[in-house]
């Protein structure tokens, strides 16, 4: 019998492991330069939102009461633009009179709700009202939005169009965000060879430090790729010392049951500690995660994930268990995974045991979405995954997934 963790039970792991990270130092940055930080303050509103009553449709402004019976002929006194001057909308409303407004003005005093243009009839310096309207109507009241002095956005957020559009609302050009983290990648393996370089019949290119790097930037982190380190113990062990100075380590490679895979070795002749040695999940079965002394200060450690070298073991692994731990690090409480739920194109047939993650692309959109498997070799086919939008989660005790039934995607 397998001793080993069921993904729910990995990622359970690692997420309480996530709960415990701090931040580093929080520093400004310009507000236009800040999506997706993390905020290290909060927003407070520095007046009320809306700061007056504000019309939310083309029309007249008038007094509800004036429009008991319909048609009403009202007499037109003004107009409002939006961004009128405080004298232009300050007239009061008497009864039996309506202001022309524009979306987005405030409300002059008195008025109390806005008649849409579609239901009047203007006539020189009248305006015939159709329809009656309740107090309130087509007006966003002051404040109700927000009252000046509230925390709008809290720190440990991260910023986004609509939070960064908060910030700028409050008149922030600046905002205190944490320092990403420092995310070190550490390729291994004898066969594996710089970008630039042209390989020889037996080598392969290093794919995994670009991809890692691509999803620990996209995940929030900076990333430190450190030199590709062969599968020999001692010059292992220096670039895996050098990979604990950061935040957090991603080592790809060299985690399997082969006699050259010496990432385990090499983690615990520098002292670390285990949390799991593989999981019940594919692509990614020999996924380790742990954490070790780290180099630069003793007191502290630093997480690591031993990723299975296999490309797509390492984007997947990422995506369940080590973007939660650079999101955690960023300073913002670990994100549930991006998970849909979409209606399966075509059966899919897979041996029971292991929550599967399958390359495949998901299209349609709202209630339309149908998802199917990209036909692909394995877990070192970056061409299938290239192709594919998502990943198709099989749970662990389905040998087959009918076609039309709902099942489960992950997002990337
Ligand atoms: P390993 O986990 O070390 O047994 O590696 C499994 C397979 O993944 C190797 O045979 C390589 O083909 C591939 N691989 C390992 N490291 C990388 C890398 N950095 N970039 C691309 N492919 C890799
Ligand atoms: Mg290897």
């Amino acid at each position: 019998m397998s001793q080993l963790p069921s993904f729910l039970e990995a990622r359970q792991i690692v997420l309480e492991h996530a709960h415990t990270l701090k931040p580093r130092d929080s520093e400004m940055l310009e507000l236009i330069a800040s999506s997706r930080y993390v905020l290290a303050e909060a927003i407070t509103a520095d007046r009320d939102f809306p700061p007056f009553d504000r019309a939310t449709r083309d029309g007249y402004a008038i007094r509800a009461a004036d429009l008991v019976k319909v048609p009403v002929r009202l007499e037109v006194t003004g107009e409002i633009r939006a961004g009128a001057k405080p004298t232009e909308s300050a007239c009061p409303l008497n009864s039996g009179e309506a202001v022309e407004i524009m979306t987005g003005a405030p409300l002059p005093p008195q008025a109390d709700a806005v008649v849409m243009v579609e239901y009047t009839r203007r006539d020189g310096e009248f305006v015939e009202i159709q329809r009656g309207a309740a107090k309130g109507e087509n007006v966003v009241p002051r404040g109700s939005e927000a009252r000046e002095g509230t925390v709008l956005l809290r720190p440990g957020i991260t910023l986004g169009p609509e939070q960064i559009a908060v910030a700028a609302a409050t008149g922030h050009s600046r905002v205190r965000v944490f320092q990403p983290p420092r995310v070190a990648v550490l390729s291994t393996g004898d066969e594996v060879i710089d970008v630039a370089a042209m390989p020889g019949p037996n080598e392969i290119r290093n794919s995994n430090a670009y991809a890692l790097t691509a999803q620990i930037e996209a995940a929030g982190g900076n990333a430190v790729v450190l030199p590709i380190a062969p599968d020999e113990p001692e010059q292992l062990r220096k670039l895996v010392q050098e990979g604990l100075a950061s935040d957090l380590l991603l080592l790809s490679g060299g985690v399997s049951m082969g006699k050259h895979d010496l990432v385990e070795a090499a983690l615990t002749d520098l002292g670390a500690e285990f949390f799991f040695t593989g999981a019940e999940i594919q692509p990614g079965r020999p996924i380790v995660f742990g954490r070790a002394p780290r180099t630069t200060d003793n007191l502290q450690t630093t997480y690591f994930f031993g990723l299975p070298g296999n490309p797509i073991s390492t984007m997947v692994c990422f995506e369940l268990f080590a973007r939660t731990m650079v999101e955690a690090l960023a300073g913002s409480p670990p994100a549930r995974l991006r998970t849909a739920t979409a209606r399966l194109a075509e059966d899919v047939k897979v041996k029971a045991g292991l929550t599967r993650f399958l390359p495949a692309v998901i299209s349609g959109e709202f209630n339309h979405s149908q998802v199917a498997m990209v036909k692909w070799q394995g877990s070192g086919d970056i061409v299938a995954a290239a192709l594919g939008n998502c990943w198709l989660v099989v749970p662990p005790d389905r040998e087959m997934l009918k076609a039309g039934e709902f099942v489960s995607v992950l997002f990337r």
